[in-house]
């Protein structure tokens, strides 16, 4: 039996930043993946460029029952000091929108510097090697796997969430967390795509996108004190919504609530889009279709005052009643999702082991020796490079305390 300082199920991001983190702080460290691939997840994210981090992160990005929680590892583990590390290796990055980091060239650059972290902490590493039935005796675990049966007083879950399991996602964490007694908040697709049944009137609009402004209804005032308001682009597929707009409120919207969606964010309220109609109804003889084309794209105008709709008349023909509904429309579309395309489109999983049974300064659960960091936690980040930087925090802290 082969004993270690720490052992770290699970090579994504998390995993791999606290294994050479722990190894370089001097622990005889093991990291452990059942997948084939090093960290598929981040090969994979930011279209193929890994948005690593944002330079603008605090609590306010992140959802779960206490998003508070992650403050202290965020505040021991800035973006600055990922960037650090980034320039080190020099990584070559870019700042594409509001603060999201890019690699320039690939996210194998962010692999590669995770891997050497690891090499130089002399961190070994079994992958592929499927983990089995895991016993706490008299404070060391024993960890039966692939290549034998190894123990430690420390076991870091760095195992993520559910999204893409073909890539190696599984529940494994979360089953060890019952193990131990700790609470699981319940786990939902997050950052997702949103369907609807009654898709199939705009599926011709397929490929549309747009800046809109997005918001969900929710269930109580805790929630809607919680819930943000959401400026991104919004993209129509053949299945519903999709595009960061979609993404980002997918993440608060629970079933059976309804999105407004802003189309017309250019104007700050709906009596001002309404006077900017009756203006134009006083000084344009234009089909209303031609005129809502210059605020919207052509084939959603098409939708919305095109042949079939009672607005298909020059706009001085339309009563100002008509106007004002179409305004209200623009401004406040109401529309209810019946569902996500699920954990196999998902960038992330929300829920996750309790924070409540978790130390924020430590990552580590009640069960002592037991720690969990990244995405396996009921902490999920904001589209935009925050849970990579949620995944780095977590890991540093967690590594920080396993040497300590
Ligand atoms: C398509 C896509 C794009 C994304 N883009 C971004 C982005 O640009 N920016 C951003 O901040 N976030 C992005 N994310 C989210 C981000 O990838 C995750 O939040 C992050 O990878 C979580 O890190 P983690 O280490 O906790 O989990 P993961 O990176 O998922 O790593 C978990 C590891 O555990 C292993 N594992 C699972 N079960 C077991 C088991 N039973 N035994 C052994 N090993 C196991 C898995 O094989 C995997 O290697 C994206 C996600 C997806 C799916």
């Amino acid at each position: 039996m082969q004993t270690f300082d720490a052992v770290i199920v699970g090579a994504g991001a998390a995993g791999l930043f606290c294994a050479g983190r722990a190894g370089q702080l001097g622990l005889k460290t093991l990291l452990i993946d059942h997948h084939p691939r090093v960290a598929e997840k981040i090969r994979i994210s930011g279209g193929g460029r890994c948005n690593f981090t944002n330079l603008d992160v605090g609590p306010q990005h992140f959802l779960g029952d206490n998003p508070d929680f992650c403050r202290s590892a965020l505040a021991r583990f800035t973006p600055q000091d990922f960037l650090a590390l980034v320039h080190g290796r020099g990584i070559g990055f870019h700042e594409k929108h509001k603060g999201q980091l890019f690699c320039d060239r690939s996210a194998q650059d962010i692999i590669d510097l995770l891997v050497s972290l690891c090499q130089q902490g002399q961190v070994q590493r079994w992958q592929p090697c499927r983990v089995g039935s895991v016993k706490h005796e008299a404070g060391v675990y024993r960890l039966q796997t692939d290549e034998g049966e190894v123990q430690t007083p420390q076991l870091v879950v760095a195992t993520g969430g559910l999204s893409i399991p073909k890539i190696g996602a599984s529940d494994w964490g979360y089953c060890l967390a019952r193990q131990f007694g700790l609470r699981i908040v319940p786990t939902r697709p997050a950052l997702v795509p949103l369907t609807f049944d009654i898709w199939t009137a705009l599926t011709e609009l397929a490929g549309v996108s747009l800046p809109v402004r997005v918001r969900t209804e929710v269930s109580d005032r805790a929630a809607r004190r919680r819930a943000p308001v959401f400026d991104e682009d919004l993209l129509f597929t053949h299945k519903g919504l999709s595009g960061p707009a979609a993404l980002q409120i997918s993440s608060y919207w629970r079933e059976g609530h309804t999105l407004e969606i802003d189309l017309a964010p250019g104007f700050r309220s709906e009596p001002e889009l309404r006077q900017h109609l009756l203006n134009l109804k006083a000084t344009s003889r234009r089909q209303v279709v031609k005129e809502i084309a210059s605020l919207l794209p052509a084939r959603l105008a098409e939708v919305w005052a095109g042949a079939d709709t009672g607005l298909n008349k020059p706009i001085c023909d339309v009563p100002d009643r008509a106007l004002s509904e179409l305004s209200v429309q623009l401004k406040r579309w109401r529309i209810k999702p019946d569902g996500t395309e699920g954990y196999r489109k998902a960038e992330v999983t929300a829920g996750g082991v309790d924070t409540r049974d978790l130390s924020s300064q430590t990552l580590q659960s009640k069960q002592p020796g037991l720690y969990f960091i990244g995405e396996v936690v009921d902490i999920t980040g904001w589209l935009g490079g925050y849970n990579f930087q949620w995944a780095w925090a977590s890991a540093h802290a967690c590594a920080g305390a396993l040497a300590s």
